[in-house]
Formats: C-alpha cells, structure tokens, sequence
C-alpha cells in the first residue's frame, strides 16, 4: 500500500525513450528514487513515470540529477509521444515506430504550441498507441506511414483525419512540421487541434499541407 498525500507534488518524467526502459536506465533510476525516497511512482498512460508525492525542495533537487540520465526535450516541442514497440519487439510490427517517435519528439518550433500536442507512433494497423485520437497520429502498414491530424481522446473526442497515406519516415517529419506549423498559424489561442480541425477542415488543410 502506497502512503497518499494530495497537497504534496508530483513531477512527470519525460525523456525516457517512450516507455521503453533499459535495465541500466531502470538502475539509474531507482538508485534516484531510493536516494530521494519517492513515496510512490507511477507510469503513465502516456507512457512516462511520475514520481509522486515529494516536497517541492527535494523535487527540485531530484530533477536536477534526473537530469543528467534522460535525454533533452525541445524547449517548444510536444507534449510526449507514445510508442508501441514497434517490429523490434512485436511480431506484428512492420515499420520502425520507435525510431520514428524519438525523430518526431525533437521536433521544435519558434513558439509554443497554442495548446498541448500529444502524438501517437504505432508500428502496424492494429494501432496500439490509438493514433486516431491524438493531435498527431501515425500508424504502418505495408503502404508505408499514414499520417493522422486532430484527434482527440479526451471527453469531447474526436477521430483525426487522414492527411496522407503511404509515407516514408523522411515524408512523415516533413508532413508533420507542416502541420504542427499551419496549426500553429491558423489555430485560435488554447486550442487543442482536434477543435482547430472542426473549424478548420481538413479540405482547407490538406491544401495548405500537402
Ligand atoms: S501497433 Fe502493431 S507493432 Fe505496435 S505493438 Fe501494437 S501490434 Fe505491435
């Protein structure tokens, strides 16, 4: 049983290769969580760990020396990516959606995004990283990459559109800038894409991005 204790903070711990641990990244990493004595961590269903429950002093500290263990994040990037293991690991799997995720996650702008873009990378059509309801989505098959826009998951969800079809991984992260671009220019303030999408439409869109 884990001690709760709700005023206390959390902090979510990007930069950790979208959920795929490595046995020297999980030594790290409770070698931290021991030193700091993290009440309690838990991973995400974005695919990240949440350490729980610590004092905002300490937090600062443990954040500083996280630091030095996970890769950098662009300052105006996204907000996570989530990627299914892709065919290294799952025999389904027929592109690289690892590869492509990490590429996809150091995708930078020159501000920040109007609201939060979460991305979804799966490695065949069984979309196990539910790319239909993300900001951006991007999902194989034997065409190549389908590239998915304004999804959403949350309580007014809504199914992306589908940009283009039969992609490689270059043509996915040039399509991807482009459309995390005319969002960015065209979106109204906190609007999340899948409401910029409605107003929007993906007619209008696909002229501007294809
Ligand atoms: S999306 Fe496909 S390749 Fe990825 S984990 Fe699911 S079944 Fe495997």
């Amino acid at each position: 049983m884990y001690p709760t204790n709700r005023k206390k903070t959390f902090s979510v711990v990007p930069g950790l290769n979208m959920g795929l641990f490595a046995p020297d990244d999980l030594e790290k990493l409770l070698q931290i969580i021991n030193k700091y004595e993290v009440p309690a961590t838990k991973i995400t269903s974005a695919q990240r760990l949440a350490l729980l429950g610590m004092e905002p002093e300490e937090m600062a500290n443990l954040q500083l020396e996280l630091k030095q263990h996970i890769r950098d994040i662009p300052v105006n990037g996204v907000t996570y990516v989530q990627s299914c293991p892709g065919p290294e690991w799952c025999k389904f799997g027929i592109r690289d959606s690892l590869s492509l995720g990490e590429k996809l996650e150091q995708i930078s702008m020159d501000t920040p995004f109007k609201a939060k873009v979460k991305v979804g990378v799966a490695g065949c059509r069984m979309c196990c990283t539910e790319p239909y309801v993300r900001d951006l989505g991007v999902f194989a098959s034997k065409k190549g990459w389908t590239l998915i826009f304004g999804g959403n998951g949350g309580n007014n969800a809504r199914i992306g559109d589908v940009v283009a079809e039969g992609l490689n991984d270059d043509e996915v992260l040039v399509l991807a800038k482009r459309c995390l671009t005319v969002y960015q220019e065209e979106a109204n303030p906190h609007s999340r894409s899948a409401r910029f999408m409605e107003r929007f439409g993906i007619d209008a869109f696909k002229e501007k991005v294809l």
